[in-house]
Parts: C-alpha cells; structure tokens; sequence
C-alpha cells in the first residue's frame, strides 16, 4: 500500500467517527447568534502590542501553567482518581481539575497559530488520564473519586457525588471541561478529549432536570459549556440543559437557595442588576446571552439588557474592571467604587469581555465593543505581568504600597492557591485575535484595530484585509481590502466611543474639557461622507482589489471625572489617551503619588518610550505636591504598573 492510500483510509475512518460522533464540524453556521466572530484562526496579528502578548502567552505562561499543576499534584490527581496511582486529592481547592482544563483550552488555541507536536502528544498523555479518571457512568471530578469522604478545603462539606452542589464545584469543573474539550477538537480535530466531555455531559443529562435533580451549581460555567457542547454537536438536549440550570435559579422547590453571592436569590429574568460573587454573575450572564440569542428568548434578553445598564452606568471601573468588593470576591452596591479596595478580579474582566462580545453579536451595537476594548487594554492585561509569571488576582486602582491587595501581596504573584486567574488569563490571551472582526450575513465588522492579516468567508464572499495602524498608541488605521471579486458589500467601522466623547455608555463617566477627538474617513484617499449605525461608521460600495480604508482618530491626553455619586473619585480625575487609561506610579514621580494634584489647566506631553516596559506610551505634566510647588507628573499605562517594585500608584488623582 503507498501512503496515500493509507492516508485516505485514515481520512475515512476519521470521517466516520467525526459523523458517528455527530459533531458538526462548521462552528459559524452552528453559533446561532445574528452575527458571526470571524474566528482567531483567520485572522494573524502582526502588531507589537498583541503579539508580544500572545507569544509570552505560549512561550512562558502556557509551559509556567503546566509545570505548576505538575508540582501541585493537580495531573496527578486525575492518574489518581484513574486508579493508575496511589495516594489521597493533593490541592487545597475542589476546583484544581478546572486549572488542567484551562490550560489545556489555551494550549490548544495556541497549538492552531503555532503547531506543536511535542505540546500535542503532552496534552494527550493529560487526556490519557483524565478519561482514566472518569467514572464507569461519565463521572469526572477527582476530588470525590479519590476519597468523597475528606474534603479539599473547610468550605466545601464531604460526601457522595453531587452533595453540597453550592460549594463542591463538581458542575464548574465539567464547565470548564467542556468549554477545553471543545476548543481542544476545534483546534486539532482531534475527539479523545471531546468524548470523554459529551460522556459526562450525558450523565448530566440523566441526573438533572424535570422529574430529576432539581439543584443548580454554586459557581456558573457549566451553562457555556454545554452550549459550546451544543454548538459543536447540533444536540438540543445540551442547550435545554443549560437553560434548566439557568431557569431553575431562585427557585426554592428544587433546593435551598444560595442566595445573591451565587445569583440565586430569584430567578434570572427578574434579576435587574449584578450582583454577588462577580466571576460567577458575568459567567451567568454570558450563558443567559447565549439563551436569549439561540433560543430567541425575549425574557431572558431583556434580563440580560437591564443588568448590563446598570452595571456600566453604576458599577464599572474606569479600567473596565468589576467586582468592587474584597468580601465575596463580590460587585458592591451602585456606585460604590473604592480604589485602594478595589477587587476587580482578573477572572471578572474576562467574564465581562465573554459577555459583552455576546452581547455585541446578540444586538450588533458597539457600544459591548467599547465596554470590550476598555476592560481588554486595561483591567484584564494588568493581571498578567510583561513577562508572563506572575499574576494579579484583585486589580486595584490605587495603592499606598502598605495595603497588600493582591491575596497578601503588594506586587504581582508567582501564583495562587487558587489558581483561577492564571490559568483563565492562560485560556484567554491566545483567542483575543477572534474578537477584531465579525460578520453578519455579506456586513463586514470591523471591531477592534490591531494590526493583522485577515481572511473572511461571508456568504460566499471571500476577502482578505489588512490592518495596518501603532494602536493602542495612535489612532492611525489603515485598511486594505482585498475581494476575491469585485463585490456590493458594507464594512461597518467601530467609531470608539472614546472618539465620541463617550468614556463609557451611561453617566458613570465624562470627559472634563471639551476637545473631542477629531474622526475623519477616507475611501481610497477620499474624505467619506459615512452614515453611523448603532456606533459604526457604514461604508456601501462595490470593494475591489486594493480598495483602501483610512481612519483617523486623534489621541489627546484627555480628563475624565466620575459620576459625583462615586464617592471615592470625587474631587478626583483621570488621565486617558484613546483606549488607555493611565496611572501615576511612584518609582516615576517621587514617594507621594496619592498628595499630588492635578489642576485642570495643566497641559500634557505624551511620547513614545521604547526603553519602558516593553515600549509604551507615556503622559508627562505638572502636577503640585502638598506645599504647593510644582512637580514634574509622569503616568504611564495602568496595564504596566508594579513591574519596578511596589510603592504607591493611582489611577485617580487628587484634582485641585
Ligand atoms: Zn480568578
């Protein structure tokens, strides 16, 4: 037999197991949302911003993950509860198995962009034992196969499967399991993971629902998952199981109930605004976007409408971060927005960029996008340090470099008992390429600008195009557009709302002067008269071959005042530059950053720095100090403080 003939046996096996496993195979049609992400796969970042970012991602902080789990015992737990060692759970948390599944889902987007067969036999030998550690009937959870009578951590109570649901994370971690498992088939068309996510996703299936077990998990997750599961297999009973443990929420027939820290104080589409444990709410909300969208739910759109108001007129960090309270890992009550305590998960800001990229493909406004690309280039990269080991659980946006934040700490962590934010920041980093562009029928989106390379299939409409632009730095953006043929067709431009005198929808924020950035649009070096729609300058024409695109955002050093009602920002302001928001860090501008002041008539300088902190730009003024002399003021990005030891930082500065 030559190879290929064997090559094309293997091909129809595999198509065979691929059909019997009745998966379907093309994931834009079986999203079910109006519009469709032009997938991370298509679309190849060539900035310095992003790539940066990525590259340490799967050079250091994907190899850094893995090899913490190793030492923790968190893969040998699986080979454990697979009988293929001995010994008792080694962790502290019942939700060490979620970390595997996280790093393994970021490993495989990663494997996409950048093949690795080394990294892909080493998750198949994790695979290898996690269907070890699957049950008989598709049980997975190691800490309770091990030994359901010791308990890894004093909050969560031992017994059988499925006791104690509030605490024992059994649901999250087959959350977590599914959303891996199916990035991991994406990613290598491989369904040794994917299998053994659909057997426990069957004994769910069979255990809960109508007729059934009535209770619902303490922490969400394992709504996306099944949906994701549903996506990928077209199988109904997936979605209708996420929507039960969706629906059954604040229902006290089926069990006692949680209360708000778990979203469980009454039934998801009376609730109007977040609440609770903050990483838990977004991840709910999310799953209740994913309702609304594939199930047309009007109700549950609606719900998920009224909790997003609130949380960006009245519970938003500047930074884009949530979850104001220490206590409960929790959102506060409106307005309340303290800096030095600030919480701001690192788990949250990601949460609540899954949520509103949702929520933009739900509705198809840009404002979810602005609320995205804030928490994007501010709350969320600020948990991972430049050099991709160390991390930051909370996110405050002050320190006075005695308050140790961070679970003990001043500065960034190596890592954490729980060890959630690594590993979700692990998962997230490599697919931010999938949220530049999206489509919706032959409407091109473009969302965010990096500078890339892109192919986009729409309706038969095949396009490459490219980004050429220094964001987050300028406001310059290139666009070159490529049709395969000369096509009728509308590319729909963000207009950002920091463009638009908009620091966030709602009157949480405002910019103090009234300098609005210049826009101007160009078609193939035209000024164009554009029409805005939904926040997106529209362009119709029939696109050929090299046609070109130019915007243009000016980036002035702008103030923004809080909402008087945030009593912690009053008399404060902060400094912005386009997407960015900046912070005074102490190894810049002497010990006392938090008794500088900042009068309104100062002007500002800005430059590039490429020396700093892998090359930012930065904010220079002149603030004075507490006699009234003048100091030179330097602010850098939020995103890049606490890599020069720890001391005092903020985000808001004293104004007169
Ligand atoms: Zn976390």
């Amino acid at each position: 037999m030559n190879f290929k003939y064997i090559l094309k046996i293997l091909c129809i096996i595999l198509t065979v197991v691929v059909v019997s496993c009745d998966i379907v195979k093309d994931n834009d049609k079986a999203s079910g949302y109006p519009i469709t992400p032009v997938p991370f796969t298509d679309v190849t970042i060539t900035d310095d911003f992003w790539s940066k970012r990525i590259e340490t991602n799967r050079t250091i902080t994907i190899p850094y993950g893995f090899e913490k789990c190793e030492k923790e015992g968190r893969i040998r737990n699986f080979a454990r509860a697979g009988g293929l060692l001995e010994g008792e759970y080694e962790g502290k948390m019942p939700f060490d198995d979620s970390d595997i599944y996280k790093i393994i889902e970021g490993a495989s987007y990663s494997l996409t962009v950048h093949p690795d067969p080394n990294l892909v036999e080493y998750i198949d030998d994790i695979i290898e034992k996690i269907a070890a550690a699957q049950e008989e009937d598709g049980y997975l959870c190691t800490w309770k196969t091990i030994n359901p009578d010791t308990t890894p951590a004093w909050w969560v109570k031992p017994g059988p499967r499925w006791y104690n649901l509030g605490a024992s994370h059994e649901l999250y971690n087959a959350g977590h399991m599914y959303e891996a498992a199916v990035a991991h088939y994406l990613a290598t068309g491989k369904t040794n993971f994917l299998n053994v996510a659909l057997k426990n996703a069957d004994l769910i299936v069979e255990t809960f629902g109508p007729g059934k077990k009535l209770e619902v998990p303490g922490h969400q997750i394992i709504e996306t998952g099944l949906i994701k599961l549903y996506q990928v297999t077209k199988n109904k009973k997936y979605l209708d199981m996420a929507k039960f443990f969706l629906d059954e929420r604040g229902n006290n027939q089926g069990h006692e109930l949680y209360g708000s820290y778990s979203q469980d104080h009454k039934p998801v589409i009376e609730q109007t605004e977040p609440v609770g444990h903050a990483v838990r709410a977004v991840y709910m909300y999310a799953g209740m976007t994913d309702i609304a969208a594939l199930m047309k739910d009007s109700a549950y759109m609606k719900a998920v409408d009224k909790i997003w108001e609130n949380m960006v007129s009245k519970k938003l960090y500047i930074t884009g971060g949530i979850g104001a309270r220490h206590e409960g890992e929790s959102f506060g009550d409106n307005y309340e927005l303290p800096n030095l305590t600030a919480y701001n998960e690192t788990c949250a800001a990601i949460g609540n960029i899954y949520w509103n990229h949702r929520m933009f493909l739900l509705h198809g406004e840009a404002k979810y996008i602005d609320v995205l690309e804030r928490t994007l280039y501010n709350g969320m990269i600020s948990g991972v340090s430049l050099e991709g080991n160390t991390f930051f659980y909370p996110n405050c946006l002050e320190s006075d470099g005695k308050y140790k934040f961070n679970q003990g700490s001043l500065t960034r962590k190596a890592w954490f008992d729980c060890s959630c934010c690594p590993t979700n920041a692990m998962r997230f980093i490599p697919s931010v390429p999938g949220y530049v562009y999206a489509h919706r029928g032959d409407s091109l989106y473009v969302n965010l600008f990096v500078a890339s390379e892109a192919e986009v299939n729409m309706n038969g409409i095949g396009l490459e195009i490219s980004q050429e632009t220094e964001y987050p730095w300028d406001g310059k953006i290139k666009l070159t557009i490529n049709p395969k043929e000369n096509k009728m067709f509308s590319i729909n431009i963000r207009i950002p709302g920091w463009a638009l005198e908009k620091v966030v929808p709602g009157d949480l924020y405002r910019y103090l002067e009234k300098n609005a950035p210049r826009v101007t649009l160009k078609v193939n070096g035209e000024l164009f008269d554009y029409k805005m729609n939904k926040g997106f300058a529209v362009i119709t024409r029939k696109w050929s071959k090299g046609d070109g695109i130019e915007l243009n955002l000016t980036m002035p050093v702008r103030r923004v005042l809080a909402n008087e009602k945030v009593k912690d920002d009053i008399n404060k302001v902060a400094l912005v530059r386009g997407p960015i928001v900046y912070c005074a860090e102490w190894v810049d501008n002497g010990i006392n950053v938090l008794r500088l002041k900042v009068p309104d008539n100062v002007e500002f300088e800005y430059g590039y720095r490429q020396d700093l902190l892998n090359g930012l730009v930065v904010i220079k003024g002149v603030a004075l100090n507490e006699s009234g002399g003048k100091e030179e003021l330097n602010a850098i990005p939020y995103y890049a403080w606490s890599h020069r030891g720890p001391g005092e930082m903020a985000v808001w500065l004293l104004r007169k």
